[in-house]
């Protein structure tokens, strides 16, 4: 199946661990050119090299995304190195556990700062880009916008906004034909999953007690299938009257009768 996307400039966010990662590399496989617009961490160097070696078409804009001012100059520069941007992954965030009770005001408009701004700040820059490439944006935003987690207020206010970003914005941006859509993943083993598993007593124990509540299959969902739903989403040719939609690519963790685990 041709997704239409060979030659496409596609910006992912955190695009070089994790899911974003799997997301580059599903978009590099479509033949699409890659900007992975990431700060520069040891997991980012590891994936940008092993791309490198294999002469993707995939270059990193280094950014600190909850710098605005970061945001806006790497849009002006990959529009000056490519001339074009055709889809937007709006994927790099953290669960950084600023409760209600234990959290501060300054922490959670901080982890807005992390989660948020940046989404709407790359859409905002990139559009009169993706104005001109009829382009497509897909927003990762996560489960727990719709269950709720526990102590991640800044969190899940960011990821619940997100879904309603998607909808506002495929609703604005109906007229010049951008689509506009979100993926929920659940649980997925990244750099971020493990740091947070580290962080609780035997996390082995812990897995087995997450992958048991998996409806399907009982294991982790793979980065490759989120990046699957993504590229769908992205292409133009497949997805192309596909807008506004909150797809949760997550085994039925989020909707199957609990019953069945
Ligand atoms: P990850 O393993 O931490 O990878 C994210 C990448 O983005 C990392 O390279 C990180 O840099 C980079 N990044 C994060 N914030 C950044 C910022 N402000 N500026 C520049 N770069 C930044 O995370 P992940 O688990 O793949 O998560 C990706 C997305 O999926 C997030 O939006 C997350 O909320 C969502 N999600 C994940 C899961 C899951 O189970 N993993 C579940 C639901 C939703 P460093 O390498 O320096 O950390």
């Amino acid at each position: 199946m041709d997704l239409g996307l060979k030659d496409k400039v596609i910006i992912v966010t955190g695009g070089g661990a994790g899911i974003g990662a799997g997301i580059t590399r599903a978009c590099l496989e479509e033949g699409a050119r890659v900007v992975v617009l990431s700060r520069l961490s040891e997991n980012v160097q590891h994936f940008m090299a092993e791309v490198e070696a294999a002469k993707q078409p995939c270059v990193l804009v280094e950014a600190h995304l909850d710098d605005t001012a970061q945001c806006e100059k790497a849009i002006a520069e990959i529009e000056q190195r490519f001339g074009a941007i055709d889809g937007l992954v709006n994927n790099a965030g953290v669960n950084d556990g600023v409760g209600l009770e234990n959290g501060t005001v300054d922490r959670f408009i901080e982890s807005l700062r992390k989660n948020l701004f940046h989404y709407y700040a790359l859409a905002h820059y990139a559009l009169p880009a993706l104005k001109r490439s009829k382009g497509s944006i897909v927003n990762i935003s996560s489960k727990v916008a719709l269950t709720g987690q526990g102590n991640t207020s800044g969190y899940a206010a960011s990821k619940g906004a997100q879904l309603a970003l998607t909808r506002e914005w495929a609703a604005e941006l109906l007229p010049h034909g951008i689509r506009v859509n979100a993926v929920l993943p659940a649980e997925v083993m990244t750099p971020l999953y493990k740091r947070w598993l580290e962080t609780l007593g035997d996390p082995e124990a812990r897995l087995k007690q997450i992958t048991d509540k998996i409806p399907l299959g009982r294991r982790m969902t793979l980065s490759s299938e989120i990046a699957a739903a993504t590229v769908f989403l992205l292409s133009p040719t497949q997805s192309g009257h596909t807008t506004g939609q909150h797809l949760i690519v997550d085994g039925g963790y989020v909707h199957l009768d609990r019953a069945l685990t």
